[in-house]
């Protein structure tokens, strides 16, 4: 979680900085700080709340400095207060350190560090690196910070600069991202490549147990047992762009609008129409094993996890493949035991989800193969995968996951479609399914196109306080993500169900007073769907359906109808979860909510 950037070089540091900040926000944003190097004099700054607060702080000061750190923290350990914001400090304010993750036995460290008579003045455990680095530091930062590595469990991303050596920041990773950004006569860190894709196309990965040196005129990487590595910079894709509103009020509205390109983007180069087969280049190290693969394992969080959960409906039409879907958080305890030639796909937006790597390094443990299905080039999960898919979505910045979504539904199809092409599926139903995306685009601006009409029905119904969703087989997983957003942007309690579950215990909730959405696409499950709108009318529950276009039957029943092209059964999510993203994001504005920086969450989940 949590935002990590760091400048050094010939420009004063501290707008550099704030730009940074600005961009991280979406990773946290209970409090920040930023201490910025001039020689000897390090002028420090902390707020609580959001970076506009520290901007409130800072804005009329002259701070000359050209290196310093930044932080917006997301709380692990210790309230959100200025005392436990970052940078933290040793007792004799040389060392400033700015950390993200947790460091798991500060318990033991600190008692240590108190029993030597160190005095504490904050409730986190970032505090014991300062003490301990300055503690370690005899004229040389970098050897000071290797030295504490060892002495740490737990994970960080972590950066430090000390009054005595001016010019030069330290960073280090263990577990948590950090990406160096490298320039002319300056040079960068930051936990992701938002916060410096301004000033530098250029970076470097740092890996696990890896230390860096910066100054304005070099790099230098090193292991945590002080063996250099020479590693190439790599170039972003993103523009700086990418990053900004564009006119859009919310980042979470500019996603979902942006979502005809995202199906676009994760398509594009990777259609064959005539051979009704996908090309998917990134998964050719481990081809010749995966098209003999005949058990996988979708292992994701949160919005991910939906989506994997109809990639198993849309493998098991497609495939001759069983598929499982599991919490990252929970798979990583269970009792693995894998069939020979077993996938593990790995789904995660940043490819930093400490819960989904961690689930990944122990199936590798257990002999799976693994592929990752990530957004971000260069994340942790990419480099820890023998093979992966990019969804090539560009920055998803609003903490509440949209375009994401789609990508992934776009891309498990390409895969289940690629595998099925080599197994049983047919070349007509190979070409069906390619025509069948290449449409998918402008579908979604047809729904899109109804934004007016999604908005009129949040009007209607944001006052509700219980939202159901319902849906069977593909709508499913949708009724799941509908409740989810809707939970994350407007903090109006919902529940998604399998609409055949609702017999057995969520009816007895309807009452004039419970909206449910119903998932009601013509597909198989329709008039199973169609069972259940009435039961719900029959209660005097209010149902907003979203449904087919020329569904008439439901038009007949429902008075607010959201209506979807038609397309083939396994698309349908593409489309019905759209409606789902807008009836949310519209919510929250009626309700005035903070949309893309809802409150206690944030975009990417790098402690477990
Ligand atoms: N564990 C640290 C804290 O609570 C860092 C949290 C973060 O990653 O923002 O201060």
């Amino acid at each position: 979680m949590c935002g990590i950037v760091c400048y050094v070089g010939r420009e004063k540091a501290k707008p550099i900085l704030m730009e940074g900040l600005k961009h991280l926000e979406y990773r946290g944003y209970d409090s920040a700080g930023l201490a910025i190097q001039n020689k000897k004099h390090i002028d420090y700054y902390r707020a609580v709340g959001k970076i506009i607060e520290l901007e409130r702080k800072t804005n009329d000061l002259d701070i000359p400095g050209t290196s310093g750190i930044a932080h917006t923290r997301w709380a692990t350990h210790g309230e959100p207060t200025e005392k436990n914001a970052h940078p933290h400090r040793d007792e004799k304010d040389n060392i400033y350190v700015i950390h993200n993750g947790i460091i798991e036995n500060f318990h033991h460290l600190k008692k240590k560090l108190e029993k030597s008579g160190v005095q504490f003045r904050s409730e986190t455990d970032t505090e014991v690196l300062a003490h301990l680095i300055a503690q370690n530091f005899d004229g040389d930062l970098n050897e000071a910070v290797r030295k504490t590595m060892s002495q740490l469990e737990g994970t960080f991303g972590l950066a430090v600069i000390n009054r005595k050596t001016p010019g030069e920041i330290v960073v280090a990773r263990r577990g948590s991202p950090l990406i160096i950004g490298v320039g002319e006569g300056e040079n960068f860190a930051a936990s992701d490549v938002a916060a410096m894709v301004r000033y530098t196309n250029k970076v470097v990965h740092l890996n696990d147990n890896e230390l860096a040196l910066l100054t304005k005129d070099g790099v230098s990487i090193s292991t945590a047992q002080a063996k250099a590595i020479q590693r190439p910079t790599e170039t972003v894709e993103w523009q700086p762009e990418d990053a900004e509103l564009n006119g859009f009020p919310h980042f979470m509205l500019k996603e979902i609008f942006e979502q005809p390109e995202t199906i676009l983007n994760a398509t594009r180069g990777r259609l064959e129409p005539g051979e009704g087969v996908p090309k998917l280049g990134g998964i050719i190290p481990v081809w010749d094993r995966l098209k003999e693969c005949r058990h996988m394992v979708i292992v994701a969080c949160g919005t991910s996890y939906y989506a994997g959960h109809v990639g198993r409906y849309i493998f098991e039409k497609l495939t001759e493949v069983d598929v499982e879907v599991e919490l990252a958080s929970e798979f990583r305890y269970q009792k693995l035991n894998f069939p020979p030639n077993t996938f593990i796909i790995a789904m995660s937006q940043s490819g930093e989800t400490a819960d989904t790597l961690a689930a990944i390094r122990e199936a590798s443990r257990k002999g799976a193969n693994l592929i990752g299905i990530v957004n971000v080039v260069g994340s942790s999960i990419s480099r820890e995968t023998e093979a992966g898919i990019y969804n090539h979505a560009g920055p998803e910045i609003g903490v509440a996951s949209t375009k994401i979504f789609i990508s992934q539904l776009t891309i498990l199809t390409l895969l289940a479609l690629l595998l099925g092409r080599h197994q049983n599926l047919s070349l007509t139903d190979g070409v069906e399914a390619i025509k069948a995306l290449t449409a998918l685009p402008d579908q979604v601006k047809k729904v899109l196109s109804q934004d007016n009409h999604i908005q009129a029905i949040a009007e209607k119904y944001y006052k509700y306080n219980n939202w159901l969703y319902l849906g069977r087989k593909y709508g499913y997983p949708i009724a799941m993500e509908g409740a989810l957003k809707l939970k994350e942007v407007s903090y109006i309690h919902a529940e998604g169900y399998a609409a055949g579950e609702m017999k057995h215990g969520p009816i007895a909730l309807i009452n004039p007073e419970m909206p449910t959405v119903a998932i009601v696409p013509k597909d198989s499950m329709h008039e199973k769907m169609i069972n259940n709108i009435h039961e719900i009318l029959s209660r005097k529950g209010p149902v907003i359906a979203i449904a087919t276009e020329g569904d008439d039957k439901i038009k007949d029943m429902v008075e607010d109808v959201i209506e979807i092209p038609e397309t083939l059964d396994y698309l349908n999510p593409i489309l019905s979860v759209v409606p789902c993203q807008l009836l949310a994001y519209h919510c929250a504005r009626f309700l005035n909510r903070d949309i893309d920086q809802p409150r206690n969450l944030a975009k990417s989940v790098t402690v477990e």
